[in-house]
């Protein structure tokens, strides 16, 4: 009897080495709870949320673009939520309010990169607001390559039956609670290598009552719905040979009084985000940091391959991995465009792309020309514009570890000056 519970032993033992050696299955969630200030977050540390982040990372961010440029986004829900999906901002995929949403699906959301793998993913979505799937990832319209969501736990708020209209739109928080069990439970015994969850309440209750003890009651209440989803993935990851990615954020900061969001104020643009993700890199800095961060960083995490067209267009950066360059900025100085980044890797080599077409956009292809090479350390380059007249200059920056993008939009009304 003895003799067999050791022989039980090593093979026990020798299960869990060769689980060690194997690699594990790699999937990956974000969660988005809406309208959350990064203050208030602090103030409260809600206990799962700072939960995740112990086992990786919290930190502050920034939502809406570049204040003041073509990338300016405003800070509203759905169009927040769709710079998370894409990695772009507003001016390219287009989604410009909550309503009357005419999305450009030319920039993938991170479920189409996941459909577009040689390999089947299977994705998930677990929403309390049902455009998030039909509108913003576009499921089954032919320009996304009839999308289909593998799992879909979403269409309650539609259903004015189970979930009658409650004075201060609590069902909507029973509506967040039953999507974050369902979610919990299809991690729990599904698994989907990409899954979305999106709880909503928290907004309504700023919108409600502002800064307050109910907020903060709401924001408590939400964390704890959270909390089932992630003890869902330590489930998976204690059980299975899994590794998962957990991200959560928010969609907008708010005014200073909480009950309001939409502008570029520093409350409004200041968002947050926690990760289990153990090493992140520098990208993951509060003047860094930001929506569109997250696709590239699934992306990574999880290997998907994209386009070379498609990852042109991604305005954001990989917070897992290394990271050569950052923070590209553009001036125009006659016919000439002067770009300028900052370097993590001095002496890596870029390699400077341009194309004076935006026909991306229309589901049309650009031609990238090679336009030079330098060291990341030199931090500056300047292009040449005078033989390519245009209204709108695409730039890309290409590190081995990274690329940035930015435009040069001209005025036609103001040409170059005569050449000397
Ligand atoms: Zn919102």
């Amino acid at each position: 009897m003895r003799q067999l519970s050791i022989i039980c032993l090593l093979s026990l033992l020798c299960v869990g080495c060769s689980k060690k050696n194997e690699t594990k299955v790699r999937k990956a969630i974000f969660i988005i709870v809406d309208g959350i200030a990064a203050d208030n977050m602090e103030r409260l540390q809600p206990p799962c949320i700072f939960d995740i982040a112990k086992a990786g990372h919290y930190g502050r961010a920034y939502c809406g673009g570049k204040v003041s440029t073509y990338s300016q986004t405003p800070t509203v829900s759905a169009i927040g939520y769709t710079s998370i999906l894409t990695g772009t901002w507003m001016n390219k995929h287009n989604v410009r309010g909550n309503g009357n949403i005419e999305a450009n699906y030319n920039y993938w959301t991170i479920f189409r990169i996941a459909k577009e793998q040689e390999r089947p993913y299977k994705t998930a979505i677990f929403s309390s607001w049902t455009d998030n799937r039909t509108i913003l990832l576009g499921e089954g319209r032919p320009e996304t390559n009839n999308l289909k969501i593998d799992y879909v736990y979403d269409g309650y708020e539609l259903d004015t039956l189970q979930f009658p209209k409650q004075k201060d739109d609590l069902h909507i928080y029973a509506i967040d609670s039953l999507v974050c069990h369902k979610a919990a439970d299809c991690v729990r015994q599904d698994a989907p290598d990409l899954s979305w969850a999106y709880l909503w309440y928290t907004d309504d209750a700023y919108h409600l009552y502002g800064n307050s003890t109910y907020s903060d009651e709401y924001v408590l209440k939400e964390d704890a719905l959270i909390g089932k989803i992630w003890d869902a993935v330590q489930y998976r990851e204690q059980h299975f040979n899994e590794e998962w990615l957990v991200i959560v954020t928010t969609d907008h900061g708010r005014d200073i009084m909480g009950y309001s969001h939409g502008g570029q104020s520093d409350r409004e643009r200041t968002i947050w985000m926690a990760t289990n993700l153990k090493q992140v890199n520098k990208q993951f800095t509060p003047a860094s940091l930001s929506h569109v961060d997250i696709n590239p960083t699934i992306c990574r995490f999880m290997g998907f391959k994209l386009p070379k067209d498609v990852s042109f267009e991604m305005d954001g950066t990989s917070f897992y991995g290394k990271r050569d360059i950052y923070d590209l900025n553009i001036y125009n100085y006659e016919d000439k465009a002067i770009l300028s980044w900052q370097a993590d890797d001095s002496e890596t080599m870029v390699d400077i792309y341009m194309t004076p077409t935006n026909l991306f956009k229309e589901g049309g292809k650009d031609t990238w020309q090679h336009v030079g090479t330098t060291r990341a350390g030199n931090k500056q380059f300047t292009v040449d514009l005078h033989d390519v007249p245009s209204t709108i200059y695409k730039f890309e920056v290409v590190a081995p570890n990274n690329q940035l993008t930015i435009w040069d939009i001209r005025d036609p009304n103001r040409p170059f000056a005569p050449k000397k």
